[in-house]
């Protein structure tokens, strides 16, 4: 394949993606408003303001991204840092092994002015932040250092493994990848969440009684129950399960116990409960593990061509250019998956919903339901492509209208 054609077609692959959700997020903005007819009530006013906000700031965000994507790939910058590194350092594995933190360092660093004006203007101005600039330099600091010594030798050790048998990477990355990720989802409870937040049992009382005596009458076996000190960053609550096999922990963020009322937060563990039950974190994870083993195959299919590094402007076969010219040009197909990704996990969310009702009443799912969105400062009127791209949860007047509907068992 022609690299000066393939460099075309990345060009055009990331404007592209870029005009298409900044159209998307203008959409969205332009149907928040409709939901400003008549005399709408304050809090529809702030929602829309909030929503109107964000999709600002994300698509110049996009543009921002995109402009400095292109600028590498117009100036051939990401082959002339990569012959930088080659020239001062020995030996391809930490030739590569130096690139590829330099990215990921350059990226976080492009990230950081985004967040701060994120936390602190945006999310400061509607009332949610509580996060302090100490809290969020640690973060920034843990976040690297922990990213540093995950992720360090184990793309050491991938490209290590690329030397010896450079045809059989794309599945031995694909296994490592999955390996972690599985592991993550077992340990990182009760590992690397507390070093970004502080956990307590949750207290004798009416909640606790009520959680237990839910998951005794669904024969649930629970080790421990958490509150987490999350109202130390946001005031936007949560709560999730965690753990792999038959015992599982539950996490609720301190917000969610302060802002609803008792009977409100066991309907929200019922619907987490839901999840679980019906097999939505396990098909979830093997659907992810699906897409992923298709999508390194490709990889692996297309790092046998020197196009993709030369489009970059490297010479011959380098990996690591391969990697960036190959995430560029999936970049629309992993949109697309996201979309489907979606699509499954907000069918499974009204699964949950009616799981919860059925476990611990209706009433008490919607008004979870409705006090969420409402706190949460929810889009009002969100557009439907908006949603169908991006929601992960259906809008809260959906889930309770299928609630409603709902003929249960
Ligand atoms: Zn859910």
């Amino acid at each position: 394949m022609n690299a000066e054609l393939l460099k075309n077609l990345i060009i055009v692959i990331t404007v592209a993606v870029a005009v298409f959700k900044v159209a998307l997020n203008e959409l969205d903005v332009r149907s928040s408003r409709t939901a400003l007819a008549g005399s709408p009530k304050a809090e529809v006013k702030k929602a829309v303001e909030y929503t109107v906000t964000k999709r600002r700031f994300e698509s110049t965000t996009t543009v921002i991204t995109a402009t400095v994507v292109l600028a590498f790939l117009v100036l051939g910058l990401y082959g002339q840092i990569q012959q930088l590194v080659a020239g001062s350092i020995q030996g391809q594995i930490w030739q590569d092994l130096v690139f590829l933190l330099a990215m990921a360092l350059g990226l976080f660093i492009l990230g950081i002015p985004g967040s701060i004006y994120k936390t602190f203007v945006i999310e400061a101005k509607f009332g949610f932040n509580r996060t302090t600039v100490k809290t969020f330099i640690i973060d920034r600091i843990r976040g690297i250092v922990l990213g540093a010594l995950i992720l360090g030798p184990i793309l050491l050790g991938l490209l290590w493994i690329y030397q010896q048998v450079p045809n059989q990477i794309w599945w031995i990355a694909f296994v490592a990848i999955n390996l972690i990720s599985l592991i993550t989802a077992a340990i990182g409870t009760s590992v690397i969440l507390p070093l970004f937040n502080k956990l307590k049992e949750l207290p004798e009382g009416e909640l606790r009684d009520k959680i237990l005596a839910l998951c005794e009458r669904q024969n649930y076996k629970l080790k421990r129950i958490y509150v987490m000190d999350s109202s130390k960053r946001s005031s936007k609550s949560n709560a999730f399960f965690s753990g792999i096999g038959k015992t599982k922990t539950i996490v609720l963020f301190d917000s969610l116990i302060a802002n609803h009322t008792v009977d409100e937060v066991v309907g929200v563990l019922g619907h987490e409960m839901g999840h679980d039950k019906l097999g939505h974190i396990r098909s979830m994870l093997l659907l992810n593990m699906l897409q992923s083993f298709v999508i390194f195959a490709l990889f692996g299919w297309a790092l046998q061509e020197p196009a993709l590094s030369e489009a970059l402007g490297g010479s011959g076969v380098q990996l690591v250019l391969s990697l960036i010219a190959f995430g560029m040009l999936f970049s629309p197909i992993n949109f697309l998956l996201g979309i489907f990704d979606n699509y499954m996990t907000r069918r499974n969310e009204h699964g949950a919903d009616i799981f919860a009702s059925q476990v611990y009443g209706k009433e008490h799912i919607i008004s979870a339901l409705q006090r969420l969105s409402a706190d949460n400062l929810a889009n009002p009127a969100p557009h439907p492509l908006y949603v169908l791209a991006y929601y992960s949860h259906p809008p809260a007047s959906k889930r309770v209208s299928h609630v409603l509907e709902a003929k249960l068992a």
